[in-house]
């Protein structure tokens, strides 16, 4: 056997072993040194590499998403159920680690989006009265651009959705129900006739009031259906 022969047995002997199992299990040992050893090193490294290499990775990821979407969302429903209790300790604590963040979020979101805020607390409202509410946040926005202030005594200040006929009258939150009323008026009026309270505030019954009131024949015909 000559020189070149030796060489080329050699490398494929090499090539063998490497597919061997005791090999591969060296090999992971080695590695997994040679990680913990350098950790920071290359986890510095791979962050460079990736800041680098952002948009390749975005898009990257993207089309591995689209591809699997299925798969992804199926392994992460799974996970999610698997480790309830560990998700709910992390959102916790993430929750109080960014309580300010989160708060001004919201307010933000609350300022921006103030009528979507209205319907659910009427719909939460409505649900815990036990009355039907058909209403949506368009809806609200239209009474709030409808009747801009109080419809009873024309303040602007705190104003609330008011039911005119009142819940405990079986009046519900719907559109042709509610009128803009300041919290004062609100709660005076509380669950009494209308035509009755205003009488006893010696104001007139608003002209609103008494148009929606007159379309009451046609919502009690829409609730049948309902
Ligand atoms: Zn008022």
């Amino acid at each position: 056997m000559n020189k070149e022969e030796l060489k080329i047995k050699k490398q494929q002997y090499k090539k063998e072993y490497r597919k061997s199992s005791h090999y591969k299990n060296l090999k992971k040992r080695w590695d997994r040194k040679y990680y913990l050893k350098n950790r920071e090193k290359l986890i510095e490294k791979s962050k460079r590499y990736r800041e680098k290499n952002k948009e390749y990775y975005k898009n990257y990821n993207k089309k591995y998403y689209e591809k699997n979407k299925e798969k992804i969302k199926e392994r992460s429903k799974k996970y999610r159920e698997s480790n309830k209790e560990k998700i709910r300790l992390y959102l916790k604590q993430y929750y109080k680690k960014n309580q300010d963040i989160r708060y001004e979020h919201y307010k933000k979101y609350k300022k921006n989006n103030p009528f979507l805020f209205k319907e659910i607390y009427t719909r939460y409202y409505a649900k815990k009265r036990n009355c039907k509410f058909i209403i949506t946040q368009k809806q609200i926005q239209m009474i709030y651009q409808r009747d801009k202030m109080c419809v009873y005594c024309g303040s602007s200040k705190k104003l609330t959705l008011d039911h005119i006929i009142p819940v405990t009258k079986n009046g519900h939150t719907l559109f042709h129900n509610l009128v803009l009323a300041c919290q004062s008026c609100n709660s005076s009026k509380n669950n009494r006739n209308v035509f009755e309270w205003c009488k006893e505030q010696g104001r007139e019954v608003p002209i609103i009031v008494k148009k929606l009131l007159k379309e009451k024949q046609s919502q009690q015909k829409i609730l049948i259906y309902l």
